[in-house]
């Protein structure tokens, strides 16, 4: 009689784990409405994290390195092993690198790919885990639109056609995410031909809140009149302190003081968090 009721309690406490358990997922799932952006201390890179308020998550790059993997526990619950989208957007190994060590820890649903050719062993790499990975896949081009839910969107502005034999820059996926009355211009490594490019096709609706400057602050990208048609409220350098290309360059840093843009960087503030209500973006 004895033992069977010590059998009993120790059959209530699990039950009453099990639903603590249940509970805590629950609370932690619930978005409030709020769609999350973070991009992540990598270092000298490119990996930004998206959750939606529906509870989808995006991952767009994911830096030179399996750090990216620290900075993802960080973001998300421990007992999440999966992301629904993955975007690499072009060969480059500041971009992919973490990203074979993504798909050897979490499940993809869907891998919204960069059509530019990459020629190194990375990049192998990753098509061969890509090819692997039992995810839905495709081309990243503009006019595709991937639905978050809840009213939240990525659009691929650029390319316009598939590039595979492009310069690995030119021809990187391009996104802005949308939610309600606010967007975030995630504009990879695209030089100022193309960011000229989308001014003359996108013009005034290029106007995001958060810019991420592209190709790491390079003076390569952020034209006076990209810069100015996405008119943003924050912009945010990707880059690692000691980056040997000079990451931001002076003439990135004086575009962006012109417009009287204010400036994050990875490099200084660590992970960037926005928050957006589909009304404001707000840093955390
Ligand atoms: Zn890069």
């Amino acid at each position: 009689m004895r033992r069977s009721s010590k059998w009993m309690g120790i059959v209530l406490l699990i039950a009453l784990c099990i639903a603590c358990l249940i509970w805590y997922a629950a609370i932690r799932e619930d978005r409030h409405g709020l769609l999350t952006v973070t991009f992540l201390n990598i270092g000298q890179g490119d990996s930004i994290f998206i959750d939606a308020p529906s509870g989808r998550q995006v991952l767009i790059d994911g830096g030179p390195d399996s750090s990216v993997l620290r900075q993802l526990s960080a973001v998300m619950p421990w007992y999440d092993r999966s992301i629904d989208v993955m975007i690499p957007t072009h060969p480059d190994a500041d971009h992919i690198s973490g990203l074979i060590d993504v798909l050897a820890h979490y499940q993809i649903g869907l891998i919204l790919q960069s059509s530019v050719l990459g020629s190194t062993a990375t990049w192998h790499t990753l098509e061969k885990d890509i090819s692997q990975e039992g995810a839905q896949i495709v081309t990243g081009q503009r006019g595709e639109i991937i639905d978050l839910g809840k009213g939240a969107y990525l659009e691929v502005l650029s390319p316009d056609r598939p590039l595979p034999n492009a310069e690995t820059n030119t021809a990187c996926v391009v996104t802005r995410l949308v939610y309600g009355n606010t967007s975030f211009m995630l504009s990879c490594d695209a030089p100022k031909e193309i960011e000229n490019y989308l001014v003359r096709l996108d013009g005034k609706a290029l106007r995001s809140d958060v810019l991420k400057a592209g190709h790491h602050g390079s003076k390569n990208s952020s034209s006076p009149l990209f810069v100015g048609y996405v008119d943003p409220t924050y912009a945010v350098y990707s880059r690692g302190c000691d980056n040997k290309y000079g990451h931001p360059n002076q003439e990135t840093i004086d575009t962006l003081a012109k417009f009287n843009i204010p400036t994050l960087d990875t490099c200084k503030d660590g992970a960037i968090t926005f928050v957006s209500d589909g009304e404001t973006v707000k840093r955390r």
